[in-house]
């Protein structure tokens, strides 16, 4: 099944128009707005199978947004959906305790070890916005060191040169943020020991946690360099601060565990010391909202019931998002999984990367397993500067022509590619094909 000719999207257009009338800006995420490609109506999708999703008019695309990450397990994979119907007909939501949360736990504690306990909450955000209210309540301290140009969900904290959608609009230091709160945050280069040196030898002493993506995925895929991520717990720890591994991409992307236990699984050691509190989300929840944090004990009891730290949440551990993220973990802890997302990823990204050559169009492509990022640029990106100096509007152009081409990517040059376990390699082949149009048409 081919898609060469270009997509008519009549209907997109009609329901993005009423969408505008009712929804702010008519997308309920703003990095879901095509603000940043040229702008006009996003794509409504009615549909989704496996590697593909059919809009509103009924043209097919092969999904490499995979919805920003949870949809690694293709769209309504049969586990899955068993999963949910199983829960809608037990009854969706009970505000009690059920088993079910202690068996997901107990998964994720095994996945990832420097969870000496857990807690359910509803979104990535939550659970970042919860490690750094129990990173103070633990430390007694107030300020946050971030790196520029992660992107750690929408609280008031991380909102502070945020990569992803926030620098994808151009507002990586969001209104709304009273200054008070701001100068809580210090903000320093990704990748760059110095910079986080100075910045504790500055606040050490007011520092609750060091906040990371231990693997980049929000201003492109990006790997730690050898030493950092040693190097910042090291120092983070000197300085009395906790360390905070923001994982909601991270965690079962790449192997069946999280970026820090990323040696044990056989590929080159990141250095990734444990950290004191991790977030989880996205593919945990098998594509409905969850997210999850924990760490240490002693940390993790300073929560509610047992601690002073606040934090709760009426849907929290909800049966249909537990069931769905035990199928998903289920599913990705099959033998082959991973090796079947890098080969996947690992073929595409040669092809464009061959493509890109020989079209003479510049392109850095960051690959990390099933997931990858295309800059057009000829300069590494191994932080949000380099990111940021990629040229937007060639990627643009190139968003769009992939898109009538049947091929949809997030549209951001800030956002990366997923694999699926249901692409095949027809799938990547047609794709490859769609590029090489498009790197021949700019
Ligand atoms: N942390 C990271 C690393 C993320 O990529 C995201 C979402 N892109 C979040 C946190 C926020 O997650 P959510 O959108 O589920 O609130």
């Amino acid at each position: 099944m081919s898609s060469s000719s270009s997509h008519n999207r009549k209907r997109s257009e009609q329901l993005y128009e009423d969408a505008l009338r009712h929804i702010v800006g008519g997308v309920n995420s703003p990095s879901r707005s095509f603000k940043a490609v040229g702008g006009g109506a996003p794509v409504f999708m009615e549909r989704g199978q496996g590697a593909y999703f059919w809009d509103a008019d009924g043209n097919r695309y092969i999904d490499y947004l995979a919805a920003y990450g949870p949809i690694i397990l293709g769209h309504a994979h049969p586990h899955v959906t068993d999963a949910i119907c199983r829960a809608a007909a037990n009854g969706t939501l009970f505000g009690t305790p059920t088993e079910h949360e202690i068996i997901f736990a107990r998964m994720l504690k095994e996945a990832v070890p420097s969870m000496d306990k857990v807690r359910f909450v509803n979104s990535g955000t939550e659970a970042v916005m919860s490690t750094i209210r129990v990173s103070r309540a633990f430390t007694g301290r107030n300020k946050i060191i971030k790196f520029a140009g992660c992107y750690h969900g929408h609280s008031d904290l991380v909102l502070v040169a945020a990569g992803s959608g926030p620098s994808t609009l151009g507002i990586p230091d969001s209104a709304g943020i009273p200054v008070s709160i701001a100068q809580e945050v210090i903000t320093v280069p990704y990748n760059d020991l110095n910079a986080l040196a100075a910045a504790l030898e500055r606040w050490g002493s007011e520092t609750a946690a060091v906040m990371v993506e231990p693997i980049v995925g929000n201003f492109g895929m990006v790997m730690p360099e050898p030493g950092f991520l040693e190097g910042l717990c090291r120092l983070a720890r000197d300085h009395g601060a906790l360390v905070i591994y923001d994982e909601v991409i991270c965690a079962f992307r790449f192997h069946y565990g999280a970026a820090q236990t990323y040696a044990d699984a056989g590929f080159p050691d990141l250095g990734a010391i444990e950290p004191d509190l991790t977030a989880l989300g996205k593919i945990i929840g098998g594509g409905l909202p969850i997210g999850a944090y924990g760490g240490r004990r002693e940390i993790m009891e300073r929560v509610a019931p047992l601690g002073p730290a606040y934090q709760a949440g009426t849907m929290a551990g909800n049966p249909a998002s537990i069931l769905a993220g035990i199928a998903c973990l289920e599913t990705l802890s099959q033998p082959g999984v991973y090796e079947k997302l890098d080969a996947l990823a690992a073929r595409l990204a040669a092809g464009l990367a061959a493509s890109a050559g020989k079209h003479g169009v510049p392109l850095t492509i960051n690959r990390i397993g099933g997931a990858f990022s295309t800059h057009f640029c000829d300069h590494p990106i191994r932080n949000y500067d380099d990111a940021q100096k990629a040229d937007g509007e060639r990627f643009a152009q190139f968003f769009r022509l992939m898109l009538d081409r049947g091929i949809c990517l997030a549209p951001s040059k800030y956002e990366a590619w997923f694999t699926t376990i249901v692409h095949t390699q027809e799938d990547i082949d047609e794709t490859i094909d769609a590029a090489d149009r498009a790197f021949a048409a700019m």
